[in-house]
């Protein structure tokens, strides 16, 4: 039955709440996913729908799809004033949007212990407790990305139905409303598919309890200290090494699909490393048959790629292929980074096949 259509008592009362009086959320997730329109329209909800009292903004990276968002909203009783706007630090429930978001460090420090962590990810949630790391309270899985490609929307109403759910107490009824509302006059034609999406998302959500059982020890909360500042950036605001995103890793950028690269088919034409807009492409010099120093493709180092798909489309003979991210492939401290074990085996030199370690998780080094 659609979670929706089932009357529940959804009393105006906070679960928990700081010493301030407020229940916090934070939405961590990259540019062009729908974290901020996903906090506006929960806010909206609760306060206009459940007649809470609260407050939502955004804080963004570069102005960039792909960069980093941060979505918060914040909600207290109705006799209370909402008189800080300072980004939420210790979530009572915090949404990542984009599991990539879990690489980078401090993701999820500052839990609660029975904070509740919602995470778009087709793994388990025993999965998902192990790649969050997460030493306890409630963690709640949803497979948004394959939500969405399926209704042909965006992943974040789907994230809006998991996180209605695993908050216990933010009534659907308001939020589907909110959803109609924000989509009737512009985009008729998807208020449907949107409020199925979020219906999908409350639904397919799975939940589970974790009591701290010491496997992963609980994470403080600590402000971001840039290496770079005004006393010490180089004089005309040059950055000269490339790749200097403080975690060095553009793959939370990419939405699911990414460039397979196949050695055994590439002809080392340069196409892709012409048209690529982030210099992905790694190359090794070698000297050929003739004696003659020549350049071979290595493959797409794909920490700094965003998944347009641009090489994708260039390569003359298919030597780049369009591939999903799938929980089993594997992850790799060489060049390319992700990839079904048979695809990293055509990128071995001298035309041997790659060999491959198993590290700790479902991280392989190189080793022939
Ligand atoms: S465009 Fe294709 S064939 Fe050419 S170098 Fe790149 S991967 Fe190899
Ligand atoms: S998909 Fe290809 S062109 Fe686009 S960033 Fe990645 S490597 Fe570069």
């Amino acid at each position: 039955m659609p979670a929706t259509k089932k009357k529940q008592p959804f009393a105006a009362v906070l679960p928990h709440s700081n010493e301030l009086g407020f229940f916090e959320m934070r939405f961590d997730s990259v540019g062009g996913l729908g974290a901020n329109l996903a906090g506006q329209l929960l806010a909206q909800a609760a306060i206009l729908g459940q007649g809470l009292n609260g407050a939502h903004f955004s804080s963004y990276g570069s102005e960039k799809k792909g960069s980093p968002v941060k979505s918060f909203v914040r909600l207290c009783g109705p006799d209370r004033e909402v008189r800080t706007n300072s980004p939420v630090e210790r979530p009572h429930l915090l949404a990542v949007f984009h599991s990539c978001l879990l690489k980078i460090p401090g993701t999820c420090a500052g839990l609660y212990p029975d904070s509740v962590l919602v995470l778009n990810a087709p793994d388990s949630l025993d999965a998902a407790r192990e790649r969050a790391r997460l030493p306890s309270g409630t963690l709640c899985v949803v497979n948004a990305l394959n939500i969405a490609v399926e209704e042909k929307t965006r992943l974040n109403t789907a994230m809006l139905g998991a996180i209605v759910k695993a908050s216990r107490f933010i009534d659907p009824e308001p939020v589907r409303r909110a959803i109609a509302a924000s989509f009737e006059d512009r985009y008729p034609h998807m208020v449907k598919p949107n409020l199925k999406t979020f219906d999908r998302g409350y639904l397919e959500a799975e939940s589970r309890e974790f009591p701290f059982d010491g496997r992963f020890q609980p994470v403080p909360f600590s402000r971001y200290e840039p290496e770079l500042g005004y006393a010490n950036a180089p004089i005309g605001g040059i950055i000269p090494n490339p790749g200097n995103t403080a975690a060095k890793d553009l793959s939370a950028s990419r939405q699911g699909i990414f460039p397979l690269y196949h050695r055994d088919r590439c002809i080392d034409c340069g196409l892709c490393s012409m048209t690529c807009p982030d210099y992905v492409f790694v190359w090794d010099r070698r000297v050929d048959d003739n004696g003659k120093a020549t350049q071979v493709l290595r493959g797409p180092n794909l920490q700094y790629c965003k998944g347009c798909l641009k090489c994708v489309e260039i390569c003359p003979v298919e030597a780049l292929t369009e591939e999903c991210e799938r929980p089993e492939f594997v992850f790799t401290g060489d060049v390319q980074l992700w990839g079904p074990p048979d695809a990293l085996n055509t990128m071995g030199r001298e035309g041997d096949p790659a060999k491959w370690e198993p590290q700790e998780g479902n991280y392989w080094t190189r080793v022939g």
